[in-house]
């Protein structure tokens, strides 16, 4: 019998890799949009919560494709900027925001705050939709402090100046096979695993409406 699929909506390779090993010994097939010909599917994520942008992003894939979809969206919430840059993580230095513009602007923002006010969290949410169309929402969070100054060189975004609580070290100096098991998308995919494991239990009911 033909495996059930999910879509993923990331083109970002760093975080398919991350899924397919998260979800690996779960008996489906894991694909991402760009696999199946849909690289350009791009949705604006204008929502005002994670939970609306990743319901959207995975709306519109699904529209597209049969099977189960997923997709994620993750925003750094700082306290003492009322959780700035949050919702807005990506786009934080417009116009033209880039990796390095976010964190200069984060590192201006936060000029002069002593580090026990530079508590931090990273969530990630995570949307899921059956075959069937039901829509299933799971979250994962990663609690740290905005450092100084960028340490460390592995990683994206802002893993340089996200020090893990309990590690002392940011995201970039941990590495990715520490982060991938303490991250906020972990945990996030650790309980999307536990809700596609129900899913499956739930029996076959598979979309037979053409696309
Ligand atoms: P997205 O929802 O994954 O596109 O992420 C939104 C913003 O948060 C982007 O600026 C990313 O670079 C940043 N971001 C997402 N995940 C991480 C992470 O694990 N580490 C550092 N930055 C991240």
């Amino acid at each position: 019998m033909e495996r059930r699929k999910l879509i993923l909506s990331t083109g970002n390779i760093h975080k398919v890799l991350e899924i397919k090993d998260i979800l690996k010994d779960l008996p489906i097939e894991v694909l991402s949009k760009d696999e199946l010909g849909f690289k350009d599917l791009d949705v604006e994520e204008d929502g005002k919560t994670l939970v609306e942008n990743a319901i959207k992003k995975a709306k519109a894939l699904k529209e597209k494709v049969d099977g189960m979809v997923m997709a994620d969206d993750t925003g750094l919430f700082v306290d003492y900027l009322n959780g700035e840059p949050g919702i807005k993580s990506a786009r934080y230095s417009e116009p033209n925001p880039t990796p390095e513009k976010n964190i200069a602007k984060l590192l201006k923002e936060l000029n002069g705050v002593p580090m026990e006010k530079r508590t931090a969290t990273f969530v990630t949410v995570i949307a899921l939709i059956t075959e069937d169309g039901r829509t299933i929402t799971v979250e994962g969070q990663c609690k740290g402090y905005i450092g100084f100054e960028k340490k460390g060189s592995s990683g994206f975004g802002y893993d340089p100046l996200f020090i893990v609580d309990g590690y002392g070290k940011t995201f970039a100096e941990l590495g990715e096979e520490i982060k991938n098991t303490i991250s906020h998308r972990a945990r996030a995919l650790y309980n999307l695993r536990n809700e596609i494991m129900n899913v499956l239990e739930d029996g076959v009911d598979e979309d037979t409406s053409s696309k």
